[in-house]
């Protein structure tokens, strides 16, 4: 483990590569048993990690070790991870999950428009950490155009569609589709949504959207009836990932 920070005496655990390869995945989290769990889990699963203690420690580091995926504590010495979090996403799109100690954090954190691809609440189990982290990685990796597996958007017609069949949405069920495909991954709070679905949304309530969104994932379900495309965010929104 080249990557290894002086002064990381924890045992290194033996590397398992994955069939895809290993991605890099720095973990930057100040506690030490979150951080030990979390790249057990990452490195049994074929990834290479890397672990910092300190938010200021991150970008000198990035400079030189190139890697595919930052975990990002929140709560760090040094550097906070939001301000980090601003500091690299202006000057890169390498992929961040922000962990957070708490739900309603998530809320205002979407607000602040942090770039962050990914949000988990503290406790998490490492194993969702791991699917998060694979399934942003195999978005990234997916390169877009035609053929894309999907739903297709036909603004002109207000038709979607999933392999050239119609979902037959209503005007308000394509315009909330539209935004969710719009950003594959990314989580879209209601609020976020009812402004987008209505001029003014003030005069709705958030429910509106959960019932929309059930309507949407029954049509969806007609045509691709064995995987979920609309996920539901505890406490948040929802997300759209194909
Ligand atoms: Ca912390």
């Amino acid at each position: 483990m080249e990557n290894r920070v002086p002064g990381d005496l924890s045992p290194v655990p033996e590397k398992i590569m994955s069939p895809t390869g290993s991605a890099h995945i720095l973990v930057v989290e100040d506690e030490p048993k979150i951080a030990a769990a979390l790249r057990d889990y990452l490195e049994n699963s074929g990834f290479d990690t890397s672990y910092l203690e300190r938010g200021d420690q991150v970008e000198d580091w990035l400079a030189t070790h190139p890697v595919d995926l930052i975990v990002l504590d929140l709560m760090l010495p040094g550097l906070d991870g939001l301000e980090l979090c601003k500091r690299l996403r202006a000057k890169t799109d390498l992929p961040i999950v922000i962990v957070t100690a708490r739900v309603e954090e998530i809320d205002r954190l979407l607000g602040l428009e942090l770039g962050a691809d990914d949000y988990i609440c503290k406790p998490f189990s490492p194993r969702e950490v791991v699917a998060r982290v694979k399934a942003i990685l195999r978005r990234i990796r997916a390169v877009p155009g035609p053929g894309v597996p999907g739903i297709a958007m036909d603004e002109k017609t207000q038709r979607a569609s999933v392999d050239d069949r119609n979902l037959d949405l209503s005007v308000v069920e394509f315009q909330l589709l539209k935004i969710l495909v719009s950003q594959p991954g990314r989580i879209f709070t209601r609020s976020q949504l009812m402004d987008a679905m209505y001029a003014d949304y003030r005069i709705v309530e958030a429910r509106t959207v959960d019932s929309h969104i059930k309507k949407l994932r029954k049509k969806i379900a007609t045509i691709v009836p064995d995987r979920e495309v609309v996920f539901s965010v505890y406490g948040v929104g929802y997300r759209y990932e194909w």
